[in-house]
């Protein structure tokens, strides 16, 4: 780490499992303690600001499910096997951090397992070794990546990889950069033909949103399916966790494959800094959703558009999607109206300049971490040819009004 102030004290997150050795630079710590779900660390002298640290934490115990208002989050077990649900706060029920959305870090994470059990966590597979009954499982996240995106999921899975599947409509064609993307299933062999069937479009998701929001953020993807039936997929760096149940060539199930891979873009590679702005995953995963509904024949983006607002109006409303509170943080409003946000900037500056803003959000925050006067301020920069054109204003009724604006265009 690298300290942005002087610390006397440092504070980290740690749930459930209990610190047993920390050292500050090669040194054994003055004190250390555990307060609820904090971890409190005094090194022998204060750290100084803007000054690199090695910090050293060693610690044990059963990981399980941490209480939250969003139901049970972190490491869970499967019937056979694991599975992290780090979103929002689950990160620390498996290792100490500091559990914030704009605190990025590359990782290195080394897991041992049974013999016969995989392991797929973040980033790129560097090392695996077998010994006796145990296999030990090495990956590497290079690109900085928020604490509650860093996953471990285990299971009897195998590795499939997604090659180039049947592309339902033509409209996008080939798009060179999203060609090389290695795309991955880890997959119980039971399911292993569901999959394929299910997941049979994933490359052409990858090859549209690569078109409609640049290139694919990080250097593979991988789709793993669990035995286990779950309430809703996760999204994590580099991977996105289904359940059995989501392996459906339904619209339902194929607009949540779309979704989790829309958010290696909005939400990995661009991270909101602050919880309050989560539209700018969720919006943006939502509207990628309808994206991929005209791609592949399943209804245009407008008409997905309408059908929503037709929904929302039906809400209460009294929800400010562009501060929604922790409650309400996955509301479904805040997906729909956050989708509806962009698709009234699309039909104001029209789809050149509207895609030239996602391909150019994408790339100027990549790796980063943001918030929405920042993408205003881009979106009005990008469209300043268009006269009056004021993305804040436009942007502020939908995001922080309660009100439902009319429906774009109309
Ligand atoms: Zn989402």
């Amino acid at each position: 780490m690298r300290t942005t102030t002087a610390l006397p004290v440092l504070t980290l997150d740690l749930a459930g499992l209990r610190a047993t050795k920390i050292a500050v630079d090669g040194a054994k710590v003055a004190k250390f303690a555990q307060r609820g779900t904090k971890l409190v660390i005094t090194p022998k002298a204060a750290l100084a600001a803007d000054t690199p640290v090695v910090l050293d934490i060693r610690y044990e115990g059963n990981p399980s499910p941490l209480a939250s208002a969003w139901g049970e989050v972190g490491w869970e077990e499967l019937d056979d096997g694991v599975l992290v649900a780090g979103q929002p706060t689950g990160a620390p029920s498996w290792f100490p951090c500091n559990d914030h959305p704009s605190h990025k870090s590359s990782y290195r994470i080394s897991i041992s397992t049974d013999a016969g059990y995989r392991a797929v966590c973040n980033g790129s597979l560097v090392g695996h070794t077998t010994k006796s009954s145990r296999e030990t499982w090495v990956y590497e996240q290079a690109e900085p990546m928020a604490s509650y995106l860093a996953t471990v999921q285990i299971g009897r899975y195998e590795l499939a990889e997604l090659a180039g599947g049947a592309h339902a409509h033509s409209g996008a064609g080939s798009t060179p950069g999203s060609l090389g993307v290695p795309i991955h299933a880890a997959v119980p062999v039971v399911l292993l033909v569901d999959a394929a069937t299910a997941l049979a479009h994933q490359r052409a998701m990858m090859d549209t949103f690569v078109q409609c929001f640049g290139p694919y953020p990080f250097r593979g993807y991988t789709v793993v399916v669990t035995e286990d039936e779950l309430e809703i997929p996760l999204e994590a760096q580099t991977v996105s966790i289904f359940g059995r149940n989501h392996l459906s060539t339904s619209w339902e199930a194929q607009r949540l494959i779309a979704h989790e891979l829309s958010h290696q873009w909005f939400g990995n590679s661009l991270t909101a800094g602050s919880w309050r702005d989560i539209w700018l995953h969720e919006g943006f995963a939502c509207y990628a959703e309808w994206l991929w509904s005209e791609e592949c024949g399943a209804g245009s983006t407008d008409s997905r558009a309408r059908a929503a607002h037709l929904m929302l109006d039906t809400l209460p409303k009294d929800l400010v999607i562009g501060d929604p509170g922790p409650e309400l943080m996955f509301d479904d409003r805040v997906y729909k109206r956050g989708a509806l946000a962009l698709h009234a900037l699309r039909c104001v500056v029209g789809d050149g300049l509207f895609f030239t803003v996602l391909r150019s959000w994408s790339a100027e925050h990549r790796h980063g971490t943001v918030d929405t006067p920042a993408f205003a301020a881009l979106a009005s920069r990008v469209c300043a040819s268009v006269d009056g054109f004021d993305a804040e204003a436009l942007l502020k009724p939908w995001l922080y009004g309660t009100a439902l604006p009319s429906f774009p265009g109309s």
